[in-house]
């Protein structure tokens, strides 16, 4: 992959990329509807394409390779378009090598453990890609917003103090150092969405039957409490964005826009990890060179030693060929248009 296209990635997330130790206030510092200079959405949808295709080649060699895991944490509020994000970004990638989780109302065994357990169980592999949809953000969001959901957790008293929330800050931070160190790199994206985008997505799966499922009277709640979750993600991202796991605040009112810029965070991240296919020593290749010469030997009768190789070799001289001819024909083209565009002078 050429540098040139590792730079233009990086200008391109820039604004999204909340600097660590800076102070995030969300109305002023991000705009929902900030569409980075394009356009169009079909713009939107040709560089969406691509990098589906580079997170598709990535994630092949991020397999092969088995060292490297990466983390993609997606946030949000209601109608974010979380489920469509990953739907989208993800459509080109092997299924076997990804993994989507849902964090929802922690259950008694959860609540049985630290606040941390159950996304600890649920960490991508070296070599795979896993997918939060919500994170480990919820216990600073959801849980800081909603008290009683602290409450529900069973904690020690001297562990639910006023400093909770910054004790849970370098909490988390400390958890994404230690992975980071050990090969698991996060991406970290919250889906910034206006108020009145959430209004009218919300209409819309009120007006059409096949969305209904997806509204709930509770969504409705919680939009009444938006200034206070707007607060709580300004200060989560202010708190927890750092050199080894920064947040994006990729904007969210125009889908196509969202769906870009997280397929090109996780390219970015990607790219940095640069995984490569493993190397095959000296001796396997002489062992290979070996075995390929007992399978040749047991070609039957008629049929080419290897057929692999041999069509191979057939389809590269078609290709040669066709690629001669249109040479040819472009040339007898060009050699017309001149004694054309000679003949048009002379007679003129
Ligand atoms: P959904 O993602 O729409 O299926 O909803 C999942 C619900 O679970 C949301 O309302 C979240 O706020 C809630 N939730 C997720 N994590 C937690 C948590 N740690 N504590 C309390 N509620 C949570
Ligand atoms: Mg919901």
């Amino acid at each position: 992959m050429g540098d040139d296209r590792a730079d233009r990635i990086a200008e391109f997330i820039e604004p999204l990329r909340v600097e660590p130790g800076s102070t995030v206030r969300l109305a002023e510092d991000f705009d929902p509807g900030f569409t980075g200079g394009i356009r169009e959405k079909k713009d939107g949808v040709e560089l969406l394409r691509s990098g589906i295709e580079q997170l598709a080649d990535y994630q092949r060699r991020l397999a092969a390779q088995d060292t490297y895991g990466v983390l993609l944490c997606l946030q949000a509020l209601d109608a974010g378009g979380k489920d469509g994000t990953i739907r989208h970004v993800m459509s080109g990638v092997n299924p076997q090598g990804v993994r989507v989780v849902g964090f929802k109302v922690p259950s008694n065994e959860e609540l049985d453990h630290d606040y941390l357990w159950r996304y600890a169980r649920n960490l991508p592999s070296r070599g795979e890609i896993g997918i939060f949809n919500r994170s480990h953000y919820e216990e600073v969001l959801v849980v800081r917003v909603h008290p009683d959901n602290l409450r529900r957790q069973k904690l020690p008293d001297a562990a639910r103090g006023p400093d909770v929330w910054q004790r849970r800050y370098r909490e988390i931070n400390d958890w994404e150092r230690y992975l980071t160190d050990n090969g698991f790199r996060f991406v970290k994206i919250f889906l910034n969405l206006s108020k009145e985008e959430q209004r009218t997505r919300f209409l819309k799966r009120i007006d059409v039957p096949e969305r209904n499922w997806k509204f709930s009277s509770a969504d409705v709640r919680e939009r009444a409490y938006w200034d206070d979750y707007q607060q709580a993600f300004s200060q989560m991202l202010s708190a927890t964005s750092t050199q080894w796991a920064p947040w994006y605040v990729v904007p969210a009112d125009h889908k196509w826009f969202a769906r870009v810029c997280t397929a090109a965070v996780l390219v970015h991240t990607l790219m940095a990890i640069n995984p490569q296919y493993p190397q095959v020593s000296e001796e396997s290749r002489r062992q290979l060179a070996e075995v390929r010469e007992e399978l040749e030997a047991e070609a039957p009768a008629g049929a080419p030693p290897d057929p692999y190789a041999a069509e191979k070799k057939d389809n590269g001289t078609k290709i040669e060929k066709s690629k001669r001819s249109k040479k040819n024909k472009k040339n007898k083209k060009d050699a017309k248009r001149k004694e054309d565009a000679k003949h048009k002078k002379t007679s003129s």
